[in-house]
């Protein structure tokens, strides 16, 4: 890979950020990186953390309790964006600052329930499978706004927005039309359900398509590959 070092990666990384963002008019601050550290050792966060990345993401509840909170530099912000299930969801309250991917109102239930046990709250988004792959997760495109409202009237939850992974293929035009009505599907149930922040969050992009997500709207990327190296599995 380009780079070598951290550092240069991330910097890298910014840079195509602000390009993609000024080539539509949005600021780069706008745009929140999630440094994807999944199956990388707690040394190489440590680095990405001295190199100024703040927010990390994990897919594995596990590996979240393996990880947290025993690496807890001060400002970090820790996003879960796996695939969720109930009896895994034990793992996460202290440990995490956001779980991007509620596909289920038997999920967003358990995350209630879990966090509201420890008198915690937290942040959540709604995952959408947009590009209609079947091994994909998330809801369907007709469900988000049902899914929306059932986590917006939680009393723990705090609906947030909505995450999707874009179609796995290599031809951009129909990545973009994905991320374009990850937009439109975005901007009804943000009008229609609200959400407790503003500007409300996307969470959609990664190593391969982050700049066509942010030119798209995402306020979220997610990336790993890029930023970390390829991950051992
Ligand atoms: C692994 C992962 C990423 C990062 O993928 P890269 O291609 O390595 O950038 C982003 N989002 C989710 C949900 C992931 O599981």
């Amino acid at each position: 890979m380009g780079p070598s070092t951290f550092a240069e990666r991330l910097s890298q990384i910014q840079d195509e950020v602000a390009a993609a963002a000024h080539r539509v008019g949005r600021a780069a601050e706008d745009i929140t990186l999630i440094g994807v550290s999944k199956r990388k050792p707690v040394e190489d966060m440590q680095q990405a953390y001295d190199a100024g990345l703040r927010h990390f993401g994990e897919n594995r509840a596990q590996e979240v309790r393996d990880k947290f909170p025993g690496f807890n530099p001060e400002g970090i912000i820790r996003h879960f964006i796996g695939h969720l299930q109930s009896n895994k969801v034990k793992y996460l309250p202290g440990r995490v600052d956001m779980i991007h991917t509620i596909d289920s109102t038997r999920i967003a239930d358990a995350v209630d329930q879990r966090f509201g046990a420890q008198d915690l709250k937290i942040p959540v988004l709604v995952e959408i499978n947009i590009s209609g792959e079947i091994n994909k997760e998330g809801v369907e495109p007709i469900q988000a706004l049902d899914l929306a409202a059932y986590c917006a009237n939680k009393p723990n939850l705090e609906f947030q927005g909505l995450m999707t992974i874009g179609p796995l293929t290599a031809d951009t035009a129909r990545i973009r039309q994905a991320f374009r009505e990850m937009l439109l599907i975005h901007e009804q149930v943000v009008r229609q359900v609200g959400t407790g922040v503003r500007p409300a969050i996307l969470s959609m992009g990664m190593s391969s398509d982050f700049s066509l997500a942010i030119e798209e709207g995402a306020t979220h990327i997610r990336v790993g590959t890029a930023l970390f190296g390829a991950r051992e599995y």
